[in-house]
This record gives structure tokens, sequence and C-alpha cells, in this order.
């Protein structure tokens, strides 16, 4: 058995091979155990090797898995109507495609259609955040912040522009209390310099995910960004691909806010991994008139195939059946409170989350709030040493203060994790934070440049 002929994304070590998984957990060929504190990349919300999921896939393979475009399925009008169900009043239909990129990808165009059947025909520029991600197609790219994976590809992405999003805990501006003003001030001036005539929309997430995970706003900030977008002419795109079906311990993070978006991207949760599925859902103010104009000019191939749509409505069933949302909003709760206590040590900067959706920072200075140097590679020492402990976690993405600066993991389990296995997840935790500074002990941390 050799790695030789896969193309991985990095090359530098051995990757163990997963046999199978059960339930939360991952099993090597090794025999190694893994608990899926991350659900793969939040995505496994259900637990993995579920039978009635493979069940209703199995069934829907023997009956038809694709047909393209000019046809639809049973499968496909049954998950279109169980979203439109679960989303904001008003958001009824539903795009699918593969993936999270392809959802926001998509929400791009269907905000560029709006816009010319609308008599707007000028309007295509995307207001995004630097602390937000939305994909790693060109454009998904374009509206996404991340500087070190945006920096090989920049000569190809597009001139949107950027917001900063403040994560409270850095603000040098206020105590942490004014970040929403801040940022809905920076975005009323950052439509006036571009005009509000070239801007198609603003696309956000309800809750940060990968770039600084847990991190929520302020409850007023969205029914301000609400007002400021129609005030403009401005679509509101909320990526629900982490935070959708549940993650945050509601269907939708943005549901903590009451507030109706245009156009919302899905993926991840969706179809729990199980199979590769996602949807950019619109608002019926956003379909009709895209709908009167003709044909929405876009599309992928797998886009809606009937055994994606199955698992899906097999995965939500399932969601539903053993009221999974409500075990999230449980589990998440009680891994935010054995977890808090972490911010006393002197290496910890905050823990912060909603649902099963949990972000551990890293500080080098509590005093100064000064973070480490990156040289240092705290992440990814991080998720290392819970790696050894056969716990599994996310890095978060690199630079979340400042697009170089800033350390954190992200935890996500899926919602079936039980009480005993957070404590697990938990003592992992606290166990590699005191290896961590045993390593930070030895380090020079002034002479690491910090
Ligand atoms: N949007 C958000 C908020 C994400 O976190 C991601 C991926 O992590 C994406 C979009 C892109 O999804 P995908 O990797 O399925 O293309």
């Amino acid at each position: 058995m050799s790695e030789k002929h896969v193309f991985h994304r990095a090359q530098k070590r051995d990757w163990p091979q997963i046999s199978h998984g059960e339930g939360v957990h991952l099993v090597a060929t090794d025999g190694r155990r893994y608990l899926d504190a991350c659900a793969g990349v939040h995505v496994v919300s259900v637990g993995h090797g579920v039978e009635e999921i493979a069940d209703a896939m199995s069934a829907q393979a023997r009956k038809v898995t694709f047909t393209y475009a000019r046809f639809l399925t049973q499968p496909q009008l049954d998950l279109a109507e169980r979203i439109a169900a679960m989303t904001p009043a008003g958001l009824d239909r539903v795009f699918f495609v593969s993936g999270g990129s392809e959802a926001t990808e998509s929400a791009l165009k269907m905000a560029r259609k709006y816009h010319l059947a609308t008599g707007n025909p000028q309007k295509y520029k995307i207001i995004s955040r630097w602390q937000g991600w939305h994909g790693n197609t060109i454009a998904a790219m374009s509206m996404s912040g991340r500087t070190s994976w945006r920096r090989e590809y920049a000569p190809y992405l597009l001139d949107f522009p950027h917001l900063s999003a403040p994560i409270p805990y850095h603000c040098r501006l206020c105590d942490g209390s004014r970040c929403h003003l801040h940022q809905v001030e920076e975005l009323e001036r950052v439509i006036k310099q571009e005009g509000a005539e070239n801007i198609s929309a603003f696309i956000v997430e309800p809750i940060l995910g990968t770039s600084a995970c847990g991190v929520a706003p302020h409850p007023d900030f969205f029914p301000m960004v609400r007002e400021v977008c129609d005030r403009n002419q401005i679509l509101l795109i909320i990526d629900e691909v982490v935070t959708g079906f549940g993650r945050t311990g509601t269907s939708f993070g943005i549901d903590q806010w009451e507030v109706v978006p245009d156009i919302m991207a899905t993926g991840k949760g969706l179809s729990s991994g199980y199979t590769p599925i996602a949807a950019t859902v619109a608002h019926e103010r956003v379909f009709e008139p895209i709908a009167a104009a003709g044909a929405f000019t876009h599309g992928h191939t797998y886009g809606g195939n009937a055994l994606s749509c199955a698992t899906a409505l097999a995965v939500q069933d399932y969601i539903e059946k053993h009221d999974l949302i409500s075990c999230c909003r449980d589990m998440g709760d009680l891994m935010l409170e054995k977890l808090k206590p972490l911010e006393d040590h002197p290496l910890v900067a905050e823990v912060r989350g909603r649902g099963l959706l949990t972000g551990v920072e890293f500080i080098a200075d509590k005093q100064s709030r000064t973070p480490f140097d990156p040289a240092l590679g705290v992440t990814s020492r991080m998720v290392d040493a819970l790696f050894d402990r056969e716990v599994l976690v996310m890095p978060g993405a690199p630079g979340l203060i400042d697009g170089e600066r800033g350390d954190h993991i992200a935890i996500s389990p899926p919602f079936t994790i039980t009480a005993a296995q957070v404590q697990e997840v938990v003592d992992a935790v606290f166990a590699s934070v005191d290896e961590l500074a045993a390593f930070v002990a030895g380090v020079d941390v002034a002479a690491a440049g910090v």
C-alpha cells in the first residue's frame, strides 16, 4: 500500500488510513480510535456509520442515482421542501450544488442575476470580511479572507472590498462591547467609497467558523446590517455552510438574530458528509425577478442528483427523529462550560462558541494581549498534541488577528456526542495546553520575536 499516487494537499507526513467510522469515532487500520471532535471539518453532524442513512442511500442507488437538469426526482422535491421548511420565512427556493464553494459562488451569481433582472446592471461587487471564509474557487476565494490561502492565487482574484471583522477580544477601538458599531460604520463607509450603485451584496457568516471559530456578533449587528443593505439595494447573503442544519444549536446560525437574509449558502451538515451536496437558498423576492427574466444561466453537473438528495433527506430525518439539534445545544453548552475554566490559564485567551461550534484561542502574553510568533506553530502543536491523544480538532485558520498572527483550534464534534465523550475531549484539551505550556517555558519567546 503506497501513498505514491495520491496528490494529497500536504505532502509532509504519513497519513493514517481510516478503515471505518463508528459514531463519534474514526478507526484507523493500525487500530487507533480517534474521537472525531471536529466532525471531519464541521461536517459529520449525525456521526459515522449510521445504518439508517446507509440503507436510504442503498435504496435510492437501486432506483436511480443521477438525472440531469431537464428532470426532477422525488428526493429532490422532498429535500427542497424540507430545507424551505427549515430556513427563515420566504427563503423558499432551493438551488442544489455539490459543495460549500459552489454554494457561495452560486449566491454571487444569483445576486448578479437579480440585479440584472431588476434594472441595476452595474451592481456586481461583493463586500465581505477579512476574517470570513467562503470557499476555494476563485470567486469564492475573492470573497474570502484568510491571507495565507489567498496570497498565491492573488493575481486571479476579483477586486472585492473587505471589511475587518472585529474579534472583540483583540479590538483596539473599544472594550469589545461596541465592535458591531465599528463594523457597521465601516460597512457604510465602504459602500460610499465604492459607490452603492456598484455593490451587489454583502456576504457574511453569522458565527465565524474556520477563521475565528465561535465568534458571534452582538445582538444588534445583523438587524443593523439588514437595514444598511435595504437602504442601499444591496442583497444580504448569509453563509451557513458551517453553521447550517443545527451546528450552532438552532436550525441556522442567523435564526439567533431573527433576521431574514436574501440568499443563504449551505453545505457541510446538510448531508453530514455521507455524500457531497450543498444548496443555495433564495428568498422569493430574489427568485421571482430571476424567474421572470428567464433562466438562471448557471449549474454544475452533479447538482441535485437523486442519490445525494435522498441521502441528505435521510440525514435531516435522522436529526429530527433523534432531536439532535437539542442534543447539539445541550452538549455545546456542556462543552463550553467545561472548557471555560481554561480562560484562567496564562496561555489561553478565550473560549467561545455557540452549540457545538467551539473555539479556543491561545495567547503569548495575556496582559498585553500579544499573540505568539507564528513561527512557533502553536496551533499545529495543539492539534498534534490532541492527535497524539486520539482526539481530532481543527486547526483554526492562521491569522485571525491580522492575517498572520493568532492561534486557535476549533472543536465541533457530531451532535451525537455523549457527556462522557465531552469530558474526554475536555481532558485531552487541558492536558495538551499543559504540554504547550511546557514547550513555551522552554522557548525564549522574546527571542522568537513575539
Ligand atoms: N463557507 C464557509 C463558511 C466555509 O467554512 C467553507 C469551508 O470550510 C466554505 C464556504 C467552502 O465549502 P467547501 O469546502 O465545501 O467548498
